[in-house]
C-alpha cells in the first residue's frame, strides 16, 4: 500500500478513500482527525463463530446469520416511507430482511453480495429481521476462518460499517506507533492493563472477545483516571491555594434575618454555619449544597452572598435559564433594596445600551450582587472584586462552565446548589473536588402535595375541581412535552392544550410559556403569573427548575410517560411551596408499557427526591438523569458510570493517591501522565481553576 504520511492530527479527509464529502459524514459523528477515528470505540462485536445457519434460528432469538443476497425489492409504505427488502440465503434456508426508511441501501446492496446480518428474529408471514445491523462481507473476509470478530461501529445513514472499518484499518496500520502511552508502568502492572497502542489495536481488531473486553477495560480506565485526576488536582490546588478570608460580620446578614418574613429552619442554620465557616478560611471554598426542591436553598445562597458583600467583595449567582435568573433578580430585589445593595441582572437578551451600563457597573464594582445566566462567563465580562460565585442548579452546568466563572475572580469562594440528590458514592466521584453540605429539612407549614394518576375518562372531574381551586384564588400550571404538533410524535402540544383549556376555563385567564418565545415576552408572562394576573400557565419544561410561585398549587402534567422520574420531581417541585395543600395530576390517557406505568405509579406514591433519584438511576443510569455533557457529568466517550462503576472507583483511588503522593506530578514516573494532562488541559482549560 502506498503511504500517505498520515499523522494523528491529520484530518480524516486525507485518509485514502475519504474525500471532503465522506469526511463531512464523519464529522457528523464527531470524527475529525485520525486520532478521533482511532478512539472511535465499537458499540459491540459480532463473533463469526456465533453465526447460525438460517434454518436453525428461531423467532425472538438474537441471532447472526451470513448469506448471499438473492433478491432486492423496494416497497413504499402507507406513510410515505420506504422498505428495502432483501432475501438472504445460506446453504440451509432463506430469510427476509427488511429495513425501513433506508433508501440508501438500495444502492449499497447488490444481488450476489455476501451479507452478515445480526439482530432479533421476528415473525411476519415467516421469520424475518427488521432493521438489523448488517455488514457487506468482502470475498477475502468471507473466506476468513471462524472465530474472527467483527466490530460494530456507530453507523449513520451515509456511513456504512465498511467505510468506517476500512478507514480505521488504514489509521491503525499507519499511525498506531504514534500513539503515546498515557499511564506509568506501575499503574498498568498494578491494574493488569494493556499498553495503550495495543489497546487501540485490539479494540478494533481483536482476535477474540476477551481481547476486545480487555482493551475496552484499559480505555475506560484511562478515561476515568484522567477525569478523576483532574478532580484530585483541583481539590489539592484549592486546599493549598490562597483565597480570601470572608468573615460573617453580621452587618448585612443580621439585617437579612430581620427582614425575612419567616424564620430559618434548623437545616438552613446548619448549612449556613458550614458555609460561613468555610468562607472565613483563608483558602477558597469549594462546596456543593444539596437540598430537595423547595428546601429553601436560595436564601442560604443569599446569606453567603451578603457575607461576601459586607467584606467589600462582589457576589455572582449564575442560573441555568433566563427565567430562573430573572426570578432570582426580581424575587430578591425587594430585600436587596431594603439592605441598600446594588444588584444587576445580566442575560444574553439584555439590550445593548443597558448591557453596556451593566458591564460598567460590574467592572467598576458598583454592582455588588450580580445575577445572570451563562452570559456571565463571557470573555468580555470583568468583575472588579469577585469574592463569591454561586451556581444554581449545578447539574445543568458543566465542570467547564463552573470553572470559567470562578476564573473571573482571584480564587473566589465557590458554592454550587443542586436539587438533584445523587447517591453519595457517585457524588463523591463526580464532584470529588467539592465539599458537600446537605440541607435536610424543609420549611414548616408547607401544604402537602397530593399526586394522582388520572385516566382520560376522569379528566372532566379534575377540571371541575381545578375550577373550584382557581375560584379560591389559587393558580395552576399545565405542563406539556411539546410546543407544536409534531409529525413524528403523537403527543399533545402546548398549542392544542391551549385550545382545549381556554374552552374549558372560559372565565379564567390563561397564559402560555415556552422556549421559543422572545425573552421579553417570557418575562412578561412570568410576571403576569407571579402577580396573579394569569390563573393558568401552560408551559413546557422551561419551568422545570427553580421557578418559585407559592400561590400556584395545582399542576396538570400531560403525557407524564414522556418524563423521567427526576424530571417529574423537579416539575412537581414548582407546587407545594405555599401553605395550601397542592395537587399534581398526571394525565395518562393512553396505553403505556407496563414498566412505564410502574415508573409513573412510583412517582405517584413517592415524594422523596432522594428515593426518586435512586430509582431513576437504577432504571435509566446516571447519565440519562443528570444529563450528559452540559449537565456536569464528564463527557464520557467509552465508560459508563453505572456499568463500569468498579473501574471508576478503582481509577478514582489511583488518581487521588497519585496526587496525594506527588501533587505536582514531578516524579519521572509520572512523565506520561503529565504529558497527557497538558494535552487535556490545553483542550479543556480545566486546570486553570484555583
Ligand atoms: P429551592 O431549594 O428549591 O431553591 P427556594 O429557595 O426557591 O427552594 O425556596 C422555596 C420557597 O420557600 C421560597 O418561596 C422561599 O421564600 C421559601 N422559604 C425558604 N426558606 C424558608 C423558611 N425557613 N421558612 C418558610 N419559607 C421559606
Ligand atoms: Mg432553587
Amino acid at each position: 500500500m502506498k503511504r500517505t504520511y498520515l499523522e494523528l492530527k491529520s484530518p480524516v479527509q486525507y485518509i485514502k478513500g475519504i474525500g471532503p464529502r465522506r469526511s463531512s459524514y464523519f464529522k457528523k459523528i464527531n470524527i475529525e482527525t485520525v486520532n478521533d477515528l482511532l478512539f472511535l470505540i465499537p458499540r459491540r462485536y459480532v463473533d463469526y463463530s456465533e453465526i447460525h445457519r438460517i434454518r436453525d434460528i428461531k423467532i425472538n432469538d438474537e441471532a447472526t446469520v451470513m448469506g448471499t443476497i438473492k433478491a432486492i425489492d423496494v416497497q413504499r409504505t402507507r406513510h410515505r416511507g420506504q422498505i428495502v427488502k432483501v432475501l438472504l440465503a445460506d446453504e440451509s434456508d432463506t430469510i427476509a430482511v427488511k429495513w425501513f426508511n433506508r433508501p440508501d441501501l438500495k444502492k449499497r446492496l447488490k444481488i450476489g453480495d455476501s451479507l452478515l446480518v445480526s439482530g432479533k428474529v421476528t415473525f411476519f408471514y415467516g421469520r424475518q429481521f427488521i432493521n438489523p445491523i448488517y455488514e457487506i462481507i468482502t470475498k477475502q473476509e468471507a473466506n476468513r476462518t471462524q472465530g474472527s470478530i467483527i466490530p460494530i461501529y456507530p453507523m449513520t445513514e451515509k456511513l456504512g460499517l465498511w467505510d468506517i472499518k476500512r478507514a480505521v484499518k488504514i489509521c491503525v496500520d499507519e499511525c498506531l506507533d504514534d500513539i503515546c502511552e498515557t499511564l506509568p508502568v506501575s499503574l498498568l502492572e498494578k491494574n493488569n492493563l494493556m499498553a495503550l497502542p495495543q489497546a487501540i489495536r485490539n479494540i478494533h481488531f481483536p482476535n477474540n472477545l476477551q481481547e476486545a473486553f480487555a482493551a475496552r477495560r484499559r480505555l475506560v480506565y484511562d478515561e476515568f483516571f484522567f477525569f478523576e485526576l483532574i478532580l484530585a488536582k483541583r481539590r489539592s490546588m484549592v486546599k493549598n491555594a490562597k483565597g480570601i478570608s470572608l468573615n460573617d460580620q453580621g452587618v448585612l446578614t443580621r439585617r437579612l434575618i430581620d427582614a425575612l418574613s419567616f424564620e430559618l429552619t434548623k437545616g438552613q442554620v446548619d448549612v449556613i454555619k458550614s458555609i460561613t465557616d468555610d468562607m472565613a478560611k483563608p483558602r477558597p471554598m469549594n462546596r456543593l449544597l444539596q437540598g430537595d426542591v423547595g428546601a429553601g436553598k436560595t436564601i442560604v445562597a443569599l446569606y453567603a452572598m451578603l457575607v461576601s458583600v459586607e467584606n467589600g467583595y462582589q457576589s455572582a449567582l449564575m442560573a441555568p435559564t433566563e427565567i430562573l435568573a430573572e426570578q432570582h433578580f426580581i424575587g430578591l430585589s425587594g430585600i436587596l433594596k431594603k439592605l441598600e445593595i446594588e444588584a444587576v441582572l445580566l442575560t444574553s437578551s439584555i439590550k445593548a445600551d443597558e448591557r453596556k451600563q451593566t458591564l460598567g457597573k460590574i467592572s467598576s464594582g458598583n454592582a455588588q450582587i450580580i445575577f445572570g445566566t451563562h452570559a456571565l462567563i463571557e470573555e468580555e465580562i470583568k468583575f472588579a472584586k469577585l469574592g463569591l460565585v454561586v451556581v444554581d442548579e449545578q447539574h445543568r452546568f458543566g465542570v467547564m462552565q463552573r470553572a470559567a466563572l470562578v476564573n473571573k475572580g482571584i480564587n473566589p469562594d465557590f458554592l454550587v446548589l443542586s436539587a438533584t440528590p445523587i447517591p453519595r458514592t457517585l457524588a463523591l466521584t463526580l464532584y470529588g473536588d467539592l465539599d458537600i453540605s446537605i440541607l435536610k429539612d424543609k420549611p414548616p407549614r408547607r401544604g402537602e402535595v397530593v399526586t394522582k394518576i388520572i385516566k382520560g375518562n376522569k379528566k372532566a372531574d379534575i377540571y371541575t375541581f381545578v375550577k373550584k381551586e382557581l375560584t379560591k384564588g389559587r393558580q395552576a400550571f399545565v405542563i406539556c412535552p411539546l410546543i407544536e404538533k409534531s409529525e413524528k410524535l403523537d403527543l399533545k402540544s402546548v398549542e392544542e392544550v391551549y385550545q382545549e383549556v381556554i374552552l374549558i376555563f372560559r372565565d379564567y385567564s390563561v397564559g402560555v410559556i415556552h422556549g421559543r418565545l422572545k425573552s421579553s415576552e417570557r418575562r412578561d408572562i412570568m410576571n403576569d403569573f407571579r402577580t396573579g394576573q394569569l390563573d393558568i400557565l401552560i408551559a413546557t419544561t422551561v419551568v422545570e427548575v427553580g421557578v418559585d410561585i407559592p400561590n400556584a398549587s395545582i399542576m396538570l402534567i400531560e403525557h407524564p410517560e414522556r418524563f423521567g422520574l427526576a424530571q417529574l420531581h423537579q416539575l412537581r417541585g414548582r407546587i407545594g411551596r405555599g401553605t395550601e395543600r397542592s395537587h399534581c395530576f398526571l394525565f395518562l390517557d393512553r396505553y403505556v408499557a407496563p414498566e412505564t406505568y410502574e415508573r409513573i405509579a412510583y412517582f405517584e406514591k413517592n415524594n422523596d427526591g432522594f428515593a426518586l433519584a435512586q430509582k431513576d438511576i437504577t432504571l435509566r443510569g446516571p447519565g440519562e438523569i443528570l444529563g450528559k455533557k452540559q449537565h456536569g457529568l464528564p463527557d464520557l466517550k467509552i465508560g459508563d458510570l453505572e456499568d463500569d462503576k468498579d473501574l471508576l472507583f478503582l481509577a478514582r483511588d489511583d488518581a487521588f493517591s497519585a496526587i496525594a503522593d506527588d501533587a505536582e506530578m514531578k516524579s519521572p514516573e509520572f512523565f506520561t501522565i503529565r504529558k497527557q494532562l497538558r494535552k487535556l488541559s490545553a483542550k479543556e482549560k480545566l486546570l486553570s481553576i484555583g
